[in-house]
């Protein structure tokens, strides 16, 4: 595997792939690290969790500039990123013995209750574009239940994937808790069915969902999948637009735009949409766009070439269908794999902007004549991962979020953002199952019974 600096398209890093010599003994080795690790109390496990947070910490600085060397993030993002995920580690090494303690139910039995038991081995397939933030939201709650886990990372982020490794050394974890396997995705489906791996965690796209949804099904092993959106922000006529136009600015360029909860479809009710358009064009115009390395970049280029090409494809093929270019469109000179702020409006159903997910700063508004319209084509697609309504009616934007739209995560006057105490996933094609909170932890163990007469 070869990974590539997409400021410049200079190659960074070659890596060999991992033999199946070293599959073997690698998931041998983490086998014998999750019985040892399972014996330990949460109060034990938490503080290894605890030095797991202080070591991210220690390197901030080093794992920004990597995610910016691999994959385009700007360092100060990159910075904000490897702190969430330290306050993550704190906080199920916390929380984790109130969230997986024992329930007692009254039966007929003298005594049941139900208890939480570690799996075993979890793999985790994890994507590039929060390299650090997506492995460590389900390493944290999966290691704090008692089980161990293997990380296949995008193969484009390969130093990003021995880096996170290394911090669980570092924090002197039994050796082998969580162990990086480089390996392509075809290797992935003989992983899954090794016997030792117990279940899968996937973060990515529709196609590597449905293979690896399938792949496990024949084994009857469990998944948690968490895939692409398309999430909707509506603006409705008493909509603070000061407010609204840089949140949805704020979520649809943080990362490049390569976020699966960045907002992707502005929805415009009324009147508001003229004012919208010109102020939203102007607040994304603002971006900085720039080198990766420096720390007033707000805009860093997209994680690789091909990325940035299908989503000009994609631009390219709503204009011709009809949608209005008000910003951007151009792929700009150079060797990086840069795409300027674009906004796109007059999309209507049909077109790649109205139906498929765009992954980068690509900004699609949508008009609609009311509130009913504009929740119907909110909903109108395969994905529900996140949505946003914003107006000045408290009441009605708590109904529609609470009852109306079809997505995990739904927010009133803000953006949709992740936060450990609150779960984290989707309906729809966006996939099941829940990260963070209470539920991200219960995914990964046995609910089990125990009746006692
Ligand atoms: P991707 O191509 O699906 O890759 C994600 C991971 O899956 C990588 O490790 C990849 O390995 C692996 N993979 C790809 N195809 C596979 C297959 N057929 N079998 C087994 N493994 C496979 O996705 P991406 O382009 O990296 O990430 C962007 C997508 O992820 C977007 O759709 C985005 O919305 C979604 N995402 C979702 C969330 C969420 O929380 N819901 C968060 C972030 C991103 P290789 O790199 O080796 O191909």
């Amino acid at each position: 595997m070869q990974t590539i600096d997409p400021t410049t398209g200079k190659k960074i890093a070659f890596y060999e792939d991992i033999s199946s010599a070293s599959i073997e003994s690698g998931l041998k080795q983490t086998q014998a690290a999750f019985e040892h690790w399972r014996t330990l109390t949460f109060e034990q496990r938490g503080e290894r969790m605890k030095a797991a947070a202080a070591v991210l910490r220690k390197h901030k600085k080093r794992y920004a500039v990597l995610m910016a060397m691999e994959m385009g993030k700007p360092v100060a993002q990159g910075e904000a990123e490897i702190e969430k995920c330290a306050v993550t580690c704190e906080f199920y090494a916390d929380e984790a013995k109130n969230f997986l303690a024992p329930q007692s139910v009254k039966t007929q039995a003298s005594k049941s209750f139900v208890t939480f038991q570690p799996l075993g081995i979890i793999l985790a397939v994890m994507p590039w574009n929060f390299p650090f933030w997506q492995a460590l939201r389900c390493a944290a709650p999966t290691l704090m239940a008692g089980n161990a886990m293997i990380l296949k990372h995008a193969s484009n982020v390969c130093g990003c994937a021995l880096a996170i490794e290394e911090v669980f050394k570092e924090a002197d974890f039994p050796d082998g808790i969580l162990k990086t396997f480089l390996l392509p995705s075809a290797g992935v489906k003989a992983l899954i069915e090794h016997p030792l791996i117990k279940a899968v965690t996937l973060t990515g796209s529709k196609p590597a969902g449905q293979a690896i949804a399938a792949q496990a099904g024949a084994v009857i092993k469990k998944t948690v999948l968490e895939l692409g959106g398309s999430d909707a922000y509506i603006i409705l006529e008493d909509a603070d637009l000061d407010q609204a136009v840089s949140m949805c600015v704020a979520s649809r360029l943080v990362n490049g735009g390569q976020s699966c909860v960045s907002a992707k479809r502005f929805i415009v009710v009324g009147k508001r949409l003229k004012e919208f358009e010109e102020r939203f064009v102007d607040k994304m115009r603002a971006a900085i766009m720039d080198t990766p390395l420096k720390q007033e970049t707000t805009l860093g280029p997209m994680a690789r070439h091909d990325l940035r090409d299908s989503l000009h494809e994609q631009v390219r093929k709503s204009i011709q269908q009809g949608a209005r270019l008000l910003l951007g469109g151009q792929i700009p000179d150079g060797d990086g794999a840069f795409y300027p702020p674009t906004v796109l409006t007059d999309v209507k159903k049909g077109m790649p902007a109205y139906e498929e997910e765009f992954f980068g700063p690509v900004a699609s508004i949508i008009s609609a004549t009311s509130e009913k319209e504009a929740i119907a084509i909110a909903n109108d697609t395969i994905f529900g991962l996140g949505a946003a309504v914003f107006t000045q009616d408290v009441k009605r934007g708590e109904e529609i979020a609470t009852l109306e739209l079809e997505a995990g995560c739904c927010f009133v006057n803000d953006m949709v953002k992740s936060d450990p105490r609150l779960p984290f996933g989707g309906v729809k094609q966006s996939g099941y199952g829940r990260e963070l909170s209470n539920f991200g932890i219960q995914e990964f163990v046995n609910i089990k019974t125990v009746a006692i007469q």
